[in-house]
């Protein structure tokens, strides 16, 4: 996982008590890995997961799958890009969102640099999924996208539900659109932290992908299942997960998105005594010190307004929906438990439409 800065920060994962499978795999990942996918992969309930390991371990990370019965493709070396400005000249490099990094072939020895691999019981499926899993390339100075089909056989491969898969379709346009924000806006009964994929970039969420709506019905069965086999692998990282997840949350884009506990949420309020920062490719950690100095926080139009404990203005946040990767502020509070009854309300699809900047609410 990658690591998370707050006070919701979980232990090493290699501190846990955990099953011989899942423990072959955080052995080789265990601070930058995906042990949730990997607990679905081992119980069948996933069909592909994709990840990134070092070149060095890559025959250790075969034969762990090996033994648990899981094929692996392995696709191009990845070296993260350290320098943004290399970017600077590239017609369509707004395009450019979660995933910046400098490609290399297989056989080439780079430090740092991470091979991307499929992993799957079926390889046939296994080299589908790696066929479109492909990402945006920079060919002499110009960003090319894939095909959205290929976004939708990558999905399917990685057993996405078809619903958010759409969704996905229709809203992943970052220079329009927020997928978060349109997950909160479609809610229809109330957010459920098993469609809580804020925090996904560090490993430890139910659900992998971006859901259609944050009480997405398919999403939520799929997790379920899911957080189930977990806890049977690792009860201790089961409840860390579910920490992590059934908070209320902060929410602008897929870069900035912020968890708090001891907390109390109204519409667009949000009084706290802890925060922790979504790892994401572009955390916004100047709002998180804002954040971490005060006590409670208020959305107000198109700013998000933080206090102290005595009510005193530490800091206003001004967000800009006119921009790439619009900045929408939204509060989301994932507080249902497990126990709670999910209402069954069916995802449909072309329900969401953008919605007015800066609007404020509860899920
Ligand atoms: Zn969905």
């Amino acid at each position: 996982m990658i690591p998370i800065i707050g006070d919701l920060k979980p232990p090493s994962l290699l501190t846990l008590e955990m099953s011989d499978a899942l423990r072959g795999y955080v052995n080789i990942r265990p601070e930058h890995g995906q042990p949730v996918c990997f607990a679905a992969l081992l119980a069948g309930l996933k069909p592909v997961m994709d990840d990134w390991v070092s070149q060095d371990r890559l025959d250790e990370l075969v034969e762990v799958c090996r033994q648990r019965g899981l094929a692996v493709a392995a696709e191009v070396q990845f070296e993260a890009l350290s320098d943004q400005g290399r970017l600077d000249g590239v017609v369509g490099r707004e395009t450019l969102t979660t995933t910046r990094a400098v490609g290399h072939a297989l056989a080439d020895r780079v430090a740092g640099a991470s091979v991307h691999v499929f992993i799957g019981a079926d390889r046939r499926i296994v080299e589908r999924t790696r066929a479109a899993g492909w990402y945006p390339l920079i060919i002499g100075g110009r960003a090319m996208n894939k095909p959205w089909i290929d976004h939708l056989w990558f999905g399917d491969g990685l057993g996405y539900p078809r619903c958010c898969l759409d969704a996905f379709a229709r809203n992943n346009n970052w220079t329009l659109n927020n997928m978060p924000y349109q997950a909160y806006r479609s809610v229809r009964g109330e957010a459920s932290y098993l469609c809580n994929s804020l925090m996904r970039f560090s490993g430890l969420t139910w659900a992998a992908h971006l859901p259609c709506r944050y009480d997405c019905q398919a999403t939520i069965e799929a997790a379920g299942r899911v957080r189930t086999e977990m806890r049977r692998h690792c009860r201790e990282l089961a409840d860390w997960i579910d920490r992590l997840c059934a908070v209320p949350y902060l929410v602008l884009n897929e870069w900035e998105a912020f968890a708090f506990s001891g907390a109390s949420v109204s519409p667009g309020v949000i009084e706290y005594s802890g925060v922790t920062i979504a790892p994401s490719n572009r955390p916004d950690l100047d709002l998180f010190a804002a954040l971490r100095r005060g006590a409670s926080l208020r959305i107000r139009d198109d700013m998000v307004v933080i206090f102290d404990k005595g009510g005193t203005v530490v800091h206003v946040e001004h967000t800009a929906a006119d921009q790439f990767a619009p900045r929408i502020a939204c509060t989301v509070d994932f507080r249902r438990t497990p126990s709670q009854p999910v209402p069954r309300t069916p995802c449909a699809a072309g329900d969401a439409s953008p919605g007015r900047p800066g609007a404020a609410g509860t899920g």
